[in-house]
């Protein structure tokens, strides 16, 4: 491709809204374009490199049985009412009516979908197991569509559904997917790790979420360097303290004027935040978004709550739960803002993290201004409704498994795996005969992969200041040729020489052949990252050219047949990206 007559308008300026480096990049580089909020289209560059993602995620998913289809983005509402979630998925839904005010919606997965086809098409146990998948435009109406393609509300997706006859077999299809996808992203040149994590409105038994390391990335992990822990810190369990043999002590009400943090209240009375316990109040909706009664959290004083940890307890998808307005609350319920204790409260859920079930004479809000209770004591004066692991797994806490302390370190979820068992093969229906004619359900798993945000994910992962450093596995082009005179025919014989013989050996090959000033070239293709730049100026007279590959500074004067052979030899050799 010849620059001159490619599509191509590169930004000089830091766009404004653009904080992070991927997002900053594929702007400046035109290779994609905002319309609206969170919606991107994909210039001739981009493409190229999402193209390039999906074909190495193809290789893999066939090399694993997997067959690919191609359904529609729109989704009728009775498919989403049967498996429950219409309403459990909440506002991200992206809902529509057509004419007749029949209700659709712009799929966000495609759960509902997979499982429809096959409860229509399998019958018999020899049709299992079976692997499908696609690469589709998703829409979720994020609340905060950020950061490019990072988070975005309309993206492009793999995702695939296996179904199996039992749960052994689920165990190996979901371990082949987690291969394939480990080869996805070494191939795409991206620095991951698989950690544990939620199910969250997808559902199912266990998951591992892909995670590419980077400071920007909205995942926080929690690993252990001495065990193979890694989980998401919304996944991660925590260790209670061990229980306190103390003596229960009678309660005591204390005054504490203005004291309605831990920090104060500790402070306050000289206790550790240790021996507290910290309140957390929030309200429920139900289906329709209404108001359906409150929560009360409790957690000891230096821990903090896990909202993930605490819908899963009550059973509840997160848009259902809110902070409370305790005004509102305290009318309902008894709470006191600041002073809200366990003992004293009604008509309320109260959950309790498991811990506190084992500690001795704690300090808590007293339901009542300006007043707390020591020595308050789990069973004797307060119970839980629900009592849980409701707590967040911090930095230099001991490891769940191993007791190490764990650490903490920030990625981006660029794949999610879950093993669904039967959440959605048994309120829809999807059976088939075993051998003996009896009727089975169908045990399903599901794996996706956000194709657009793995090439924010590359971005984040590969760039300096100048600009992105493409791996060669997605690069849109692997080698640009610098032609710095165009009209110097010594020039731009020896550039369309490169050009032709690298372009009839496979390899991707950009000529710029514009007539800009040098320094203008050599930005853009800093910018563009194309791995190799291949320079044609007054060297060319001896057949001598500069070699440069942009991850690296040195460069290299070679003859016209060395570039050639070194251009051939690096793309061969990685290409594939193994
Ligand atoms: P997140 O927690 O980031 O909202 P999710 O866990 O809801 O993501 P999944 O349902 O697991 O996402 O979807 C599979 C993959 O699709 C994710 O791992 C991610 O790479 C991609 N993805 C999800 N939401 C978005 C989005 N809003 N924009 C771009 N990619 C997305
Ligand atoms: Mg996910």
């Amino acid at each position: 491709m010849r620059l001159s007559q490619m599509h191509l308008k590169t930004l000089r300026e830091t766009p404004a809204e653009a904080e992070v480096a991927s997002h900053i990049l594929l702007v400046r580089t035109g290779m994609i374009r905002k319309l609206v909020s969170g919606v991107y289209g994909f210039m001739p560059l981009g493409w190229r490199s999402i193209r390039k993602i999906e074909e190495i995620v193809r290789e893999e998913m066939d090399a694993k049985g997997g067959q690919e289809i191609h359904m529609s983005a729109v989704q009728p509402a009775e498919l989403w009412l049967e498996s429950g979630r219409w309403y459990a998925y909440g506002p991200e839904l992206w809902r529509l009516k057509d004419r007749n005010g029949r209700d659709f919606c712009l799929g966000p997965t495609h759960e509902e979908i997979f499982t429809d086809i096959v409860r229509n098409d399998i019958s018999s146990y020899r049709q299992l197991p079976l692997n499908l998948y696609q690469i589709q435009t998703k829409y979720r109406d994020e609340a905060r569509p950020r950061f490019g393609l990072m988070r975005s509300r309309e993206f492009i997706m793999k995702d695939s559904y296996s179904f199996d006859k039992d749960f052994e077999g689920l165990d190996k299809s979901y371990n082949d997917m987690y291969d394939a996808y480990s080869r996805i992203y070494t191939r795409c040149g991206l620095n991951f790790r698989p950690v544990e994590a939620d199910t969250g409105a997808i559902g199912g038994s266990n998951s591992h979420e892909f995670t590419a390391l980077a400071e920007v990335g909205e995942s926080e992990i929690a690993y252990c360097e001495r065990c193979d822990m890694a989980a998401t810190v919304e996944r991660a369990d925590v260790k209670d303290d061990p229980a306190d043999s103390s003596q229960m002590l009678p309660m005591e009400e204390v005054y504490t004027p203005n004291t309605k943090t831990i920090e104060e209240v500790a402070d306050f009375l000289g206790l550790d935040k240790k021996q507290t316990i910290k309140a957390l109040l929030f309200v429920k909706y139900d289906e329709l978004g209404e108001e359906d009664g409150y929560v009360a959290a409790f957690v000891r004083g230096d821990r903090e709550l896990n909202m993930i940890k605490l819908v899963n307890a009550l059973g509840l998808p997160e848009h259902a739960v809110a902070f409370a307005d305790e005004e509102k609350m305290a009318a309902a319920t008894g709470c006191v803002g600041g002073f809200t204790g366990p003992t004293g409260l009604h008509d309320c859920t109260i959950v309790v993290d498991s811990e506190l079930v084992g500690m001795k004479n704690l300090c808590a809000g007293a339901c009542k201004k300006d007043y707390h209770i020591k020595n308050v004591n789990y069973g004797r004066d307060y119970k839980g409704d629900i009592v849980r692991d409701i707590k967040t797994l911090k930095e230099g806490d001991p490891c769940p498994v191993c007791g190490a302390p764990v650490k903490h370190t920030r990625g981006i979820e660029v794949g999610q795996i879950f093993k669904l068992g039967t959440k959605y093969s048994e309120p829809m229906g999807a059976y088939y005969k075993d051998e003996n004619q009896e009727d089975k359900v169908i045990v399903m798993g599901c794996y996706g992969i956000g194709i657009t945000r793995t090439l924010a994910a590359i971005v984040e992962q590969h760039h300096d200041d100048s600009g992105i450093i493409w791996p060669v596995s997605v690069a849109p082009y692997h080698v640009i040729i610098t032609l710095i005179a165009p009209d110097d025919t010594v020039q731009a014989a020896a550039a369309e020489k490169i050009y032709s013989r690298l372009t009839e050996a496979g390899i991707e090959v950009l000529l710029d052949d514009r007539r800009e000033r040098p320094g203008v070239k050599f930005k853009d293709a800093d910018l563009l990252g194309i791995p190799v730049r291949i320079t044609v100026g007054r060297g060319a007279i001896d057949g001598s050219v500069e070699y440069k590959l942009r991850r690296e500074t040195e460069k290299n004067d070679l003859s016209i047949e060395d570039a050639i052979q070194a251009a051939i030899q690096i793309v061969e050799k990685e290409k594939k990206g193994m």
